[in-house]
């Protein structure tokens, strides 16, 4: 790094990445734990002393006096457990820090959900380092903790987190990529999929967060009347930043470069008040960290800006709710397979990831919904302004035309169609742009890469992108069994780029996509009509998390997750239970919370404005003034009718949360914010007791 971009940015100070080990470890040893982060192998015991000694050095520089293992549990957050440094020994205060307690921690784990894996009796965890992801500095406003990014497990061995599952699946997906590749005659290299997560978020002033029992325990408004403007004028998307915002965005972006974190992109959202970081995209595991960080810089910062920071998937009603798109590619020896290529043998590594992509896509749409389910999210999908529930990909006109030349290659093409030959002619040039144009794909390729828009803002990267580098590894190695098997009988060895070779190729190419063509969708999804053509097409379409969760259930996606060593039945099982339980609790939290408000502090406040009403139209009959008094009798009927409907609201609610129907719940809850907002626009604006959407949006 030069010293103008380290004086301008301080990236990376810190990490404790190449400079710091270089720094403060022996050449040996740098050189030991750098092959060991590249090929992400565990650490050699034999160094761990002298790198725990090197990186307590580098820590207490940078004023650490604690270090935590820092992992992602399956509550969906990130989670540390803090020890000092500091230790007696014989009487004397030293500073301490050995190999063990970098290669493993033992936090007591009973507290975390582990979906029946972990029984009581024995409820330690263990954490363990994963080097791929470097240790980091975490600050507060006096003080500092050395983090160490690591995996969480039970003392079965099995997965207790969101981090393991993944690196198995990149794992996986290397296994497949370097059978396909020797197939094709390369040399063995080194697999990296690589992420770049769009983050989108909402800022609300503190003041009115606070006064909001909603947004503090839920994450979003379960009542609010629309704002008479809202997003209608388009005025917001890409506007000038206002300072207050990009003050704190600045202050974000600072936070995440000297966390090695490369933040790039920051503009305004559609919704008012929403917003949106984008960092460069980075290897999958550690961009996958770097997206929590991300999270945690972002409420952290808005905080000291006297601002919240909602990542809730919809924090408003009738405005955009916030995604979290991921951009997903595959590179192979430093190549991304997603590129199309310049000439015909890259085209047809291109073509097979391609064609695997959709084939995976088309057979495991259902992985791909659960991956993404949440409370959250179910406000989100489907709701016409984000990508729906079904699953479908967007591949653009010009590469839709070149799948279809495929498939009509060499069979009976139709006249119009130019039949495509693998390994004969070279693709044409798509420019990266012509293929984006379309915002309503859940899941688009967008000129080098694909981008999964379904994730809400809150997921963690991991459970998406372990899902998709599993089925990607499927299809790989279907793809690979079928060109063996063509091999074997006899035209051509692996690695040779003969003509027998590409005419397998091509038949194998074509079959795929003839059996998996029904999930490419170029429309727009937002229309109407889509649902429908989907389900004609067979594709499935969960509404909610329960319906998607399903997938989980089934027997031949156990099977896949357990072939390709990704997850146990009994850690899928335990998965299942563990978001199924964390949906009924999020549900009935809402609707408790709807019920606390709807009773405590709207029915009181339309109880006083009746009042007053009711008081107002005794005196002017009393004084005999007949002007007036019918507007204040018919302003006393609606509120009395309110207050009705207020009370058998909140009983239909209560009635609800007896039962275990979340179904129940969500509609008891609707209907009595039907009720709360026509109120709202019924009762004097000073008596209303919650910050109302034309506040809280326009915060600026
Ligand atoms: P959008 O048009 O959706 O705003 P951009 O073109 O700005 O998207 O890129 C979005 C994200 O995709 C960025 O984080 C970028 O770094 C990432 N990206 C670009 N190339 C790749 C790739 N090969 N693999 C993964 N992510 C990538
Ligand atoms: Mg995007």
């Amino acid at each position: 790094m030069t010293e103008e971009t380290k004086n301008a940015t301080h990236f990376g100070e810190d990490v404790f990445g190449d400079e710091a080990i270089r720094t403060y470890l022996s050449k040996e040893t740098a050189k030991t734990l750098q092959a060991t982060i590249r090929e992400g192998k565990p650490l050699d015991p034999s160094i761990a002393g002298e790198v725990a000694h090197g990186i307590r050095h580098w820590a207490m520089d940078r004023g650490a006096t604690h270090y935590t293992h820092w992992f992602l549990p399956m509550t969906g957050s990130t989670a540390e457990k803090h020890d000092s440094f500091l230790e007696l020994k014989d009487g004397e205060p030293i500073m301490l820090f050995s190999g063990k307690n970098l290669i493993v921690g033992e936090p007591d784990a009973s507290s975390f959900p582990s979906g029946g894996i972990r029984s009581t009796f024995e409820a330690r965890g263990y954490t363990a380092w994963d080097p791929t992801s470097p240790a980091f500095i975490k600050r507060h406003s006096n003080g500092a903790t050395l983090c160490i990014p690591t995996a969480f497990c039970a003392y079965t061995g099995e997965s207790l987190d969101k981090k393991t599952p993944l690196l198995r699946s990149m794992q996986a997906l290397d296994k497949s990529l370097k059978r396909l590749m020797k197939l094709f005659g390369r040399d063995e290299a080194h697999t990296a999929c690589t992420l770049g997560a769009e983050q989108e978020y909402f800022l609300i002033d503190k003041d009115y967060w606070k006064k909001r029992p909603d947004l503090v325990l839920t994450g979003r408004t379960l009542f609010g009347a629309p704002s008479a403007k809202g997003q209608q004028l388009e005025d917001h998307y890409f506007g000038a930043i206002p300072d207050r915002i990009l003050s704190f965005m600045n202050d974000v972006e600072r936070e995440l470069w000297k966390l090695g974190i490369p933040a790039k992109t920051r503009h305004n959202e559609v919704a008012p008040a929403q917003f949106e970081l984008a960092p460069q995209f980075e290897e999958l595991n550690l961009a996958s960290d770097h997206n929590m960080l991300v999270m945690d810089a972002l409420r952290s910062v808005a905080d000291r800006h006297g601002l919240k920071c909602l990542l809730h998937e919809k924090p408003y009603a009738g405005v955009n709710g916030s995604g979290k798109h991921n951009n997903w590619s595959v590179a192979y020896g430093g190549k991304n397979l997603l590129d199309p290529g310049t000439n015909p043998d890259e085209n047809a590594v291109f073509l097979t990831m391609l064609c695997a992509v959709i084939e995976a896509v088309d057979k495991h749409a259902d992985l791909l919904r659960a991956s993404v389910a949440s409370a959250g999210n179910d406000h989100r999908l489907g709701a016409n302004e984000a990508p729906p529930a079904v699953i479908s990909i967007y591949v653009g006109d010009q590469l839709a035309d070149v799948l279809e030349r495929l498939e009509s290659g060499g069979a009976h093409s139709r006249a119009s169609v130019k039949p495509m030959k693998i390994g004969v002619d070279t693709l044409p040039v798509i420019p990266k742009d012509a293929t984006d144009r379309n915002r309503t794909s859940p899941f688009a390729f967008t000129g080098n890469k694909f981008e999964f828009r379904a994730p809400g803002s809150t997921v963690c990267c991991s459970g998406p992108m372990t899902v998709l580098n599993t089925i990607v590894a499927e299809a790989v190695d279907r793809i690979a069994d079928e060109l063996e098997a063509a091999n074997v009988a006899g035209k051509a060895k692996p690695g040779e780029h003969t003509a027998a070779f590409h005419n397998a190729l091509q038949k194998i190419l074509q079959a795929s996509l003839k059996a998996h063509k029904r999930v490419i969708f170029n429309g727009n999804g937002y229309e109407a009509e889509w649902p429908e053509e989907a389900a004609k097409r067979g594709l499935p379409n969960a509404p909610d998390t329960p319906s998607a969760l399903a997938a989980l259930t089934k027997k031949e996606n156990t099977a896949l997750f357990a072939k390709y060593g990704v997850m146990t039945a009994r850690e899928l099982k335990s998965r299942h239970e563990i978001f199924l339980e964390e949906y009924a609790k999020k549900v009935r939290i809402e609707g408790t919370c709807a019920r606390d408000i709807a009773s405590e502090m709207v029915f009181p406040a339309v109880k006083t404005e009746y009042l007053e009403t009711a008081e107002a139209f005794a005196k002017a009959e009393k004084v005999g003034v007949s002007s007036g008094t019918s507007a204040l009798r018919e302003n006393l009927v609606e509120l009395g009718a309110g207050l009705d409907a207020l009370r058998i609201g909140i009983q239909e609610i209560e009635q609800a949360l007896e039962g275990t129907d979340m179904t129940l719940i969500l509609s008891a809850m609707q209907s009595l914010r039907t009720t709360v907002d026509t109120l709202e626009k019924r009762v004097s604006n000073a008596r209303w007791p919650l910050p109302k959407y034309r506040d809280m949006l326009f915060l600026y």
